[in-house]
C-alpha cells in the first residue's frame, strides 16, 4: 500500500479512547488505534496526532463554573490522554515526543514548532497537548493550527460517525450523507463538523480535511492511502 500524504495531522477527540463506558481511558480501544497508527507509520507517513479531552471533561459542561478555568482542566485532560497514546505507540516500538501547549516540562515537551517539525522529519510521531493553551477553543482549532504552523497535507478527523451528514443519522434514517463539501458548505449550512473558528482556519490556509469514522480502527490507514471514505472537506 502506498501513502497519498507524506505529513498528516490525525485529529482524535477524546472519546475515542474511552471504548463502550464513554469515560476515561480503555487500554485495549487505545491500543487498537494505535495498531492503526502504527501501520499507517510504516509506510513512512509523518504523523502528527491532535488528541481531545471530552472522556474526561469539557469545559462547557458545566456552567456554574469560571469558563476559562473550566477550559483548562479540558487542556489537563487532553494531557492525559496524549500520554496514554504515547505509552501504547512507543510500547510497539514506535519514536513519539508529546509537546504540550502549557509548559509541563517534567511531562512532555513545551510546544516549539520548530522542534516540532524536526522531530516529524525523524520519524517520531509528535502529539500535541493541552490544546492551544487557551480558554474559549477547542482541540478542533487545535488541529487546524498546527496542522497550518507545520505545513500538514491533510487533517484526518476521526469521528464517531462514518462521514457527514444533513441531519443526525442516529435520529434520522433518511439522512443525507455527503462525500464532499466545501468550507463555505459547512459553514452556510450550520453542519456539526468542527466549530466555526476550527473550519474557517482550515479555509483560510487552504488545510484539507477528511472526516470518517473510527468504528474500524482500519480507517485510518484506508483514509491515507487515498480510499474513498468519508467525506472530504476542501476548496
Ligand atoms: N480546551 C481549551 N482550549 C483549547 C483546547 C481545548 O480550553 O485550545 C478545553 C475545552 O474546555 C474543551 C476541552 O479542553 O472542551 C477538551 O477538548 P475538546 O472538547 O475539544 O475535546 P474532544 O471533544 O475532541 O474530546
Amino acid at each position: 500500500m502506498k501513502a497519498k500524504y507524506e505529513r498528516v495531522m490525525i485529529k482524535l477527540s477524546g472519546e475515542a479512547l474511552a471504548g463502550e463506558k464513554g469515560f476515561g481511558i480503555n487500554p485495549s480501544t487505545v491500543k487498537n488505534i494505535c495498531t492503526s497508527i502504527k501501520s499507517v507509520y510504516d509506510l513512512g507517513v509523518e504523523i502528527s496526532i491532535v488528541v481531545g479531552g471530552g472522556n474526561f471533561w469539557r469545559g462547557r459542561q458545566s456552567d456554574e463554573m469560571d469558563k476559562s478555568t473550566a477550559d483548562y482542566m479540558g487542556m489537563l485532560a487532553t494531557v492525559l490522554n496524549a500520554l496514554a497514546l504515547q505509552d501504547s505507540l512507543e510500547g510497539m516500538g514506535v519514536p513519539v515526543r508529546v509537546q504540550t501547549a502549557i509548559e509541563m516540562r517534567e511531562i512532555a515537551e513545551p510546544y516549539i514548532k520548530r522542534k516540532a517539525v524536526r522531530h516529524l522529519e525523524k520519524n517520531r510521531i509528535v502529539i500535541f497537548a493541552a490544546g492551544t493553551g487557551n480558554p474559549f477553543f477547542t482541540t478542533d482549532t487545535t488541529a487546524a493550527l498546527r496542522a497550518a504552523e507545520i505545513d500538514a497535507n491533510i487533517i484526518l478527523l476521526a469521528k464517531n460517525v462514518d462521514a457527514v451528514y444533513d441531519s443526525d443519522p442516529n435520529l434520522n434514517p433518511d439522512a443525507k450523507k455527503y462525500s464532499h463539501l466545501s468550507y463555505l458548505d459547512v459553514i452556510n449550512r450550520g453542519l456539526k463538523v468542527m466549530d466555526s473558528t476550527a473550519i474557517t482556519l482550515c479555509m483560510d490556509n487552504h488545510i484539507p480535511i477528511l472526516v470518517f469514522g473510527l468504528n474500524d480502527p482500519q480507517n485510518i490507514l484506508r483514509a491515507i492511502s487515498g480510499e474513498k471514505i468519508g467525506t472530504l472537506i476542501n476548496g
